[in-house]
């Protein structure tokens, strides 16, 4: 793994520099980033989680709905690697996923939960008809499965395609450049 984009304790001087700052300005402010960075890292698929929520907001008439994310903590033999149950009267997603699993894995599993989900509002919820419910009640696990093939395809399309000029930084002075010369 590179570490070209890497905060090191250097980095904090230069940027304490460069923004004419006192250090520990910048590194209080570190500090609290990596407390919620913790979270980015767990919002594995954070963007399909958010187009689906919005999504089942509106199929299902329930605005208050909501994905949650739940590791096991614990790799267990046998036990299937996520599961997923709708909770509080289907205004929570809930969905359990072994952490201990790599990272490749783990996005399968969760990206075939979110299938589940997906297929639930798009058939399932009040406008579907008796015979869309029981087409897709006989192929569920398979179309969320191939739901989760669609994601992940897609998000690996995305950045094996990161053109470095549009919209990736080559290293991190140029990171460091662009936000310096916000502040001119
Ligand atoms: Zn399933």
């Amino acid at each position: 793994m590179s570490d070209e984009f890497l905060i090191s304790e250097e980095r904090l001087d230069i940027i304490a520099q460069t923004f004419e700052i006192s250090r520990q300005s910048v590194v209080d402010l570190f500090n609290d980033f990596c407390a919620i960075e913790y979270q980015i890292k767990d919002q594995r698929l954070a963007h399909i989680s958010r187009v689906l929520e919005t999504y089942f907001k509106v199929q299902t008439g329930n605005p208050e709905f909501s994905i949650e994310y739940v590791p096991y903590e614990v790799h267990t033999p046998r036990r299937r690697g996520s599961m997923s149950i709708y909770r509080k009267w289907f205004k929570k997603f809930t969905i359990y996923y072994d952490n201990t699993r790599p990272e490749r894995e783990i996005r399968v599993n969760i990206s075939h939960e979110l299938g589940h989900l997906y297929l639930f509002a798009r058939y399932c919820s009040s406008g579907g008809s008796d015979e869309t419910k029981s087409k897709y009640a006989k192929t569920t696990e398979p179309l969320s499965s191939i739901f989760g093939l669609f994601v992940v395809s897609n998000k690996n399309h995305f950045y094996e395609n990161l053109s470095s000029t549009e919209h990736k930084h080559d290293n991190w002075e140029s990171i460091l450049n662009d936000f310096r010369n916000l502040c001119n």
